[in-house]
């Protein structure tokens, strides 16, 4: 057992006050019990010590009395023989040893009989006359055994003899204890005996107590094994008795006590001792059972503490989670009555919770086709959790949409009732039918999109149409839609196209489908059209109401739209086909010059499958080297001097001959080709251009598509390093509709490029659709006037003062303005007198291979360039 100190100032934790406790009160009973125990042995101890004392005392007061019932025993006996007539004749007047010894009178007999060791008889003047010692007749006198004490004992009984009495005395003689009595011979009660004069003569009989004796002596009077000590010390161990003794060595006998406390305590100490024991181990096992179960309790008492906060914390979680979810929950008993409802109840529904409590759950919740109160009692499951979409009225009277889920409550093997929650879905099955309705309807028009178009088309054809009832399936692409984002905003934009898909719907009857595809584009899907006619006359109804003006304010805006028209089941059965050729339709619509629709035809994927040829051979031409590079001449107008050329790229076919790279650049835009292509032009013209005079430039033109590839930069650097051109002898042509597609990344790649020291110049300014804002945010350092304005310039006076607007606007941007498709000589000279910086065209030089442009390097400036007046 481990008992812990006690501290009075402890401090308990609930799980140890049992075990301290117990182990307090089995501390306290275990003194106790060794107290009680202890205490009993001291008793058992202290009795027999009390036993032993009053034994002793018992025997020393048997000795005692024996001790002196012997002396008296041996007084009375000298008495007998001393005042004795016959004595006194035959030992004191005369000393007749045959009377005495022989006759037996004093003889043997006393020893024999009486055990008296000594017998002496002293005369009147104090000698031995007669003496038996141990029986035999001797003739020691008595001072060999009273030695000093013999006179005086003498003399005592002399002076007793008017009183006729003896005298004893006790005495050790030698190792001996002994007692000697002595009397003076008188003639007793016999009269007229003869006198002697002189004293009287003494007998004297000494009873010496042998060890034999002594021990015998004992016996009979019930003391065990009397004997003189063996020492001093032994003197003075109990139990022993000291008899008086005159002037002499004490007369001392021990004995052997019969200490019955002895007994006792040899009985009952072992008994004790053993009863002790046995309790100590059965209080061992009571303590080590009681310390268990005190254990247990202890934790018995912390697992339910423990469970308690458990317990405690779910309620609390219960509580929390009941308050502050959107749920509320309910519980009925087993008719449906409502017993319980959560505190969020009335913040959901408006009621109060006492209000209903009481009713039928019928009166919270309905369901369509079944009481709700009947659709709980078919739940059993116990553990599946069964829901229910049902509806609710409000305290307010809006009809909210629930979903109920509910659980059996089981008691005793029966249902007790049941329990669930309300979760409020209306805003969920709203969203999820806005979430359903924007999947498949575009967000700006309001319009079916790509998603449902699909599903419709799919419907439709698996109605079969037939050739006199075919579905016309209309690909609708807006012209000159993009130039209304860039000009007047994306709003601007938004709203032609809202406008656009109102009047696309009001050309159409029920049944037929216009969808947005993204952006400009839109499919509608016509099924009931007879024939061709009425087909026309819907595409025409159609472009007609987009052709009317759309107005932004007070702005007019006119666009238009290009129509590719494929029949089901004439030109395909498939919806990705039909959609397929449709566009195929709607392309060639687009290249014819815009504002029509075209009917499928199969021709149309001819046309295709030579542009996918040509692509093949495009990639051909790269790796088989037949690509070459043309070169047409720049002009320098003040000076008339050559300053460099534009690199115009030519594709030698082996079979077509030469190829103009309107035919190709689209498609290798297109197709990602124009990189590859972009990178050998770059480097073969930097090459050429290191044969040039030093000051000379060479110009390339750059792809849109390249800027948007990212890494632009450093093709052009690497091109640079491979030649080993000085980077401000490379210009780069780039038209102005970069700097709308993403003017910050645009400008980016810009900036790189002036980094490496390249120039940079707008090419074919004025045909596109930017605004002139970029030529102030863009690194540009030169124009290219686009060829168009040289159509009626300089005849026209309109021409002439727009491309005169045209040089001032870019020399107010110090810009170097370039006049591209210079075809005449009134145009050159026009174009010097309003001081045109450069000319590049026909009539100064068509674009011709490096070989040509080289021997022009030699010749002198001719071509009718005037020198400018300084
Ligand atoms: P561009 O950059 O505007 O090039 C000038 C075009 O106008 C060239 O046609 C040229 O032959 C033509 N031209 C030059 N002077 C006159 C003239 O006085 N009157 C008329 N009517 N035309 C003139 P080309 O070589 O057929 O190039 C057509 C377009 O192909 C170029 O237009 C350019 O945009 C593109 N292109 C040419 N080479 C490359 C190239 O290496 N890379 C890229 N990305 N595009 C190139
Ligand atoms: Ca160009
Ligand atoms: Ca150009």
């Amino acid at each position: 057992m481990n008992f812990s100190p006690l501290q009075t100032n402890l401090v308990l934790t609930d799980g140890q006050k049992s075990t301290f406790f117990t182990r307090r009160l089995l501390m306290s009973l275990s003194l106790l019990m060794s107290g009680v125990v202890l205490l009993s042995m001291l008793m058992v101890v202290g009795i027999a010590w009390r036993q032993n004392e009053s034994s002793i005392r018992q025997e020393s007061l048997l000795l005692h009395n024996g001790w002196k019932d012997r002396r008296q025993d041996l007084m009375k006996n000298i008495r007998d023989y001393a005042f004795w007539g016959e004595a006194w004749n035959h030992l004191h007047l005369n000393v007749d040893t045959d009377w005495a010894y022989d006759q037996q009178n004093l003889g043997p007999g006393l020893f024999s009989e009486f055990h008296y060791e000594g017998v002496f008889v002293v005369d009147g003047e104090g000698r031995t006359r007669y003496s038996v010692i141990n029986g035999q007749l001797s003739d020691l006198p008595v001072e060999s055994w009273l030695g000093t004490h013999a006179a005086p004992l003498v003399r005592q009984a002399r002076a007793l003899l008017k009183q006729e009495s003896a005298t004893s005395t006790n005495m050790m003689i030698g190792s001996t204890p002994a007692i000697v009595a002595a009397a003076p011979i008188t003639t007793g009660k016999v009269p007229g005996l003869k006198t002697r004069a002189g004293m009287p003569s003494v007998l004297i009989f000494i009873d010496r107590l042998t060890p034999e004796k002594l021990r015998d002596f004992g016996a009979a009077i019930g003391v065990a094994n009397a004997r003189v000590p063996g020492s001093l010390q032994d003197a003075f161990i109990t139990p022993f008795i000291n008899e008086e003794v005159a002037d002499s060595t004490p007369v001392v006998i021990r004995w052997d006590s019969d200490q019955p406390g002895r007994n006792l305590l040899l009985i009952l100490l072992p008994m004790l001792f053993a009863a002790a024991v046995i309790l100590g181990l059965v209080a061992r096992r009571v303590v080590n059972h009681a310390m268990h179960n005190a254990m247990l309790c202890d934790q018995r008492f912390l697992l339910l503490m423990h469970s308690q906060r458990e317990l405690a914390a779910s309620e609390a979680r219960f509580r929390d989670v009941a308050e502050t979810a959107s749920d509320w929950i309910w519980e009925t008993n087993a008719q449906g009555i409502l017993i319980y409802l959560s505190e969020r109840f009335t913040a959901v529904t408006g009621y109060d919770v006492e209000q209903l409590l009481g009713k039928s759950i019928d009166d919270l919740l309905q369901h369509d086709t079944q009481p709700v109160s009947g659709w709980i009692f078919q739940q059993r499951e116990e553990h599946h959790r069964q829901t229910l979409r049902c509806y609710s009225v409000s305290a307010g009277g809006e009809t909210r949409i629930c979903t109920l889920v509910t659980k059996v409550v089981e008691g005793n093997g029966q249902i007790a009732g049941y329990r669930g929650t309300v979760s409020d879905v209306t805003k969920e099955v709203e969203d999820q039918a806005r979430i359903h309705y924007l999947s498949q309807h575009d967000a700006l028009t309001g319009l079916p999109n790509r998603l449902y178009m699909s599903e419709f088309l799919l419907g439709r054809l698996q109605a079969h149409p037939t050739a006199e009832r075919p579905l016309v399936l209309i690909s609708l692409d807006l012209d000159n839609f993009k130039p209304i984002n860039d000009t007047w905003g994306h709003a601007a934009g938004d709203s032609v196209l809202n406008e656009v898909s109102l009047r696309l719907r009001s050309v159409l009857k029920a049944g037929d489908l216009v969808s947005r595809q993204g952006g400009d584009e839109f499919i509608v899907i016509v099924s009931d059209l007879a024939n061709e006619q009425e087909i026309n006359n819907c595409c025409r109804a159609l472009l007609n109401e987009i052709c009317r003006p759309f107005y932004l304010g007070q702005q007019e805006i006119f666009i238009g739209a290009s129509m590719g028209i494929a029949l089901a089941p004439k030109d395909a059965m498939q919806a990705e086909e039909l959609l397929r050729l449709a566009d195929i339709a709607l392309y060639k619509s687009k290249r014819e010059g815009r504002n029509r629709w075209t009917w499928y035809s199969p021709e149309m994927a001819e046309h295709l499958v030579l542009r996918r040829e040509m692509e093949r051979g495009l990639r051909k031409a790269i790796v088989g080297n037949e690509l070459r590079l043309y070169y047409q001449p720049r002009y320098g107008l003040k000076n008339a001097r050559l300053d460099g050329a534009e690199a115009l790229i030519r594709w030698e076919h082996p079979d077509k001959g030469l190829i103009m790279p309107d035919k190709f650049i689209g498609l290798a835009e297109e197709t990602g080709l124009i990189v590859e292509i972009s990178d050998w032009v770059l480097t073969r013209a930097c090459t050429d251009a290191l044969t040039w005079p030093e000051a000379m430039y060479v110009s390339v033109n750059i792809s849109p598509v390249e800027f948007r590839s990212g890494n632009l930069a450093k093709r052009v650097a690497e091109a640079l390093a491979r030649s080993g051109l000085a980077a401000g002898r490379l210009e780069l042509e780039i038209t102005e509709n970069i700097t709308l597609e993403n003017p910050q990344s645009a400008l980016e790649v810009m900036q790189q490029l002036k980094k490496l020291g390249v120039k940079l110049t707008v090419d074919d300014f004025g045909a596109g659709h930017a605004s002139l804002g970029y030529l102030k945010t863009f690194p540009f350092d030169g124009m290219k006037m686009d060829r168009s304005y040289m159509n009626d310039f300089p005849h026209c006076s309109q021409a002439a003062s727009i491309v005169e607007g045209i040089i001032g606007l870019g020399k107010a941007f110090a810009l170097t303005v370039t006049a591209e498709g210079v075809e005449t000589r009134e145009q050159l000279q026009e174009l010097q007198a309003i001081a045109c910086q450069e000319g590049q065209g026909y009539y100064l030089g068509r674009p011709m291979p490096l070989e040509r442009f080289s021997l022009l390097l030699n010749e002198p400036v001719t071509l009718g360039i005037r020198k400018q007046p300084v």
